[in-house]
């Protein structure tokens, strides 16, 4: 599983890395939004809102585009407003720092089951079968 993790802190970002590294994930770090659009796409991406170069619900619904990336949001404490900001602009799941490591890997496990079973359905609009337009 890959995981595109989006933090400009190389403090947290370090911390992030080793824990999803030990935890077995294919782990990318970038610290801009701009790095965050040109990177391979991933599996879920774990994205901190306050990013210096862009605003972080922008390039949150820009991710979105991508339908098979889970996007976690990752928020300062405090700020509701950017927590559901984040829900309403298409973030699958959100953490708030400070957060522990325990945390984010259920929330990760959580996200990916979820995409996952939705791939496993089958398609529900089939143009070929639907409403004979
Ligand atoms: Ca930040």
């Amino acid at each position: 599983m890959r995981i595109l993790v989006v933090e400009d802190d190389d403090r947290v970002a370090r911390g992030l890395v080793t824990a999803l590294r030990a935890a077995s994930f294919d782990v990318q770090r970038v610290a801009t939004a701009e790095r965050a659009l040109s990177a391979p796409s991933a599996d879920v991406v774990l994205l901190d809102l306050g990013l210096p170069d862009a605003d972080g619900i922008d390039l949150l619904r820009k991710l979105r585009e991508r339908p098979q990336t889970a996007i976690i949001a990752v928020t300062a404490r405090g700020e509701e407003r950017d927590r559901v900001r984040g829900l309403r602009a298409g973030a699958d799941d959100y953490v708030v720092k400070p957060f522990g490591v325990a945390e984010l890997l259920a929330r990760i496990d959580a996200v990916l089951r979820r995409t996952r079973t939705a791939r496993a359905e089958p398609e529900q609009a089939d143009p070929r079968c639907g409403s004979g337009r």
